[in-house]
């Protein structure tokens, strides 16, 4: 278990700078990135300090309307505002991630701006590029985290309503609304004390779940009809889709979040994929249930990473041949990493 007491000196000496601090989240977004992201803004801006806050491309619909999610600089639409942020930044704080290619196209501009870098994550592989990192992947997010870290530095539970929910959709966007991940009882009783600071736990879960188009909808059962596969003799299935189909079916960033959990309920599957194709690549999520460890799959086939039980990666191919790949790879190591080997 990780002793937040051990890094609360140093901890404060960087979170209490007068300078100018710069919360940097995720390449894609998720609930997480955004959610620890905005929470260290709120209590940042409660304690009087010049925060700003940059993402490396375009939040998901569905998070757009967490307070102070305006105030995110979007790098692909803002460069020379995101880089003039970067430049003058005294500390950088890097939330729920611990690899430099996560940045999407800021990773040079920020390892090598001048400012202290942070990274505060639950990922597993930490590539210690910053000076200071506190990654623990006994967190079932980075919100998680980031709680224990505020309420260490500010001597007590923050109750600001907005810091609440902030750290509540961390929790709930990666657990699957405590479906999925490692989430515990330290995580129930941080739930319990967000519920008392009076977030609406109900419009939340209308926002983040209850908030999409009917075709969203429509591409959801597209997709578990005419586009999911299943293999059981490996335990496996996935589900693809192609520039198309999301175009036929108006997607919107966020339409398909979710989309590769689906296959893991059918009775025997331990395994899912989900291949989108994107412009000049293919972007795969993966699922596990169990001990079957999809970051490392996704680290050894497609220059991934992620969690125990859920990760991501990309394939610089045809979604043909991505696919094609996959089934070999699956097939020649499926044992191994379903630890029957
Ligand atoms: P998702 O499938 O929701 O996009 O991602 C699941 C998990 O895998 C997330 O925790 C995310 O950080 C990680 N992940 C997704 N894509 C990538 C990737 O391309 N590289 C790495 N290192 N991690 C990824
Ligand atoms: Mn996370």
């Amino acid at each position: 278990m990780l002793d937040l007491s051990k890094y609360t000196k140093e901890l404060s000496e960087h979170f209490f700078t007068t300078g100018n601090i710069l919360l940097i989240s995720h390449i894609n977004p998720d609930g997480d990135t955004i959610g620890s992201q905005l929470a260290l803004y709120h209590f940042y801006k409660s304690k009087g300090k010049n925060v700003d806050m940059i993402t490396p491309n375009n939040l998901q619909e569905f998070l757009k309307w967490m307070d102070g999610a305006d105030q995110i600089k979007v790098f692909t639409r803002d460069r020379e505002v995101c880089k003039n942020l970067i430049g003058k930044a005294d500390v950088i704080v890097m939330l729920d991630f611990n690899q430099p290619d996560r940045l999407g196209d800021m990773e040079s501009i920020v390892t090598e701006a001048k400012a202290k870098k942070i990274v505060i994550d639950h990922h597993l592989d930490p590539k210690g590029y910053a000076d200071f990192e506190i990654t623990d992947p006994a967190f079932c997010a980075t919100t998680e985290l980031v709680h224990e870290i505020v309420t260490e530095i500010n001597g007590g539970t923050f109750t600001d309503r907005s810091y609440s929910e902030a750290i509540y959709i961390g929790i709930i966007t990666d657990t699957g609304n405590f479906n999925h991940g490692n989430y515990s009882s330290r995580t129930f009783r941080i739930v319990a004390d967000l519920l008392e600071t009076g977030i609406e736990k109900e419009k939340i879960i209308n926002l983040i779940y209850n908030n999409f188009s009917a075709q969203k909808l429509r591409l959801q059962g597209f997709a578990l009809n005419q586009r999911m596969v299943v293999i059981p003799e490996y335990q496996s299935a996935y589900i693809y889709l192609t520039k198309n189909d999301l175009a036929a079916y108006d997607h919107v960033k966020g339409d398909t979040e979710g989309f590769v959990n689906m296959p893991l309920s059918i009775k025997g599957i331990v395994f899912s994929a989900f291949f989108t194709e994107k412009e000049g690549f293919i972007k795969i999520s993966f699922r596990s249930k169990g001990s079957f460890p999809v970051n490392e799959f996704a680290a050894e086939f497609f220059s991934g990473g992620g969690h125990l039980n859920a990760s991501g990666g990309e394939y610089r191919d045809t979604l043909e041949n991505t696919i094609s790949y996959f089934l070999n790879v699956l097939k020649v190591n499926f044992s191994r990493y379903n630890g029957n080997v």
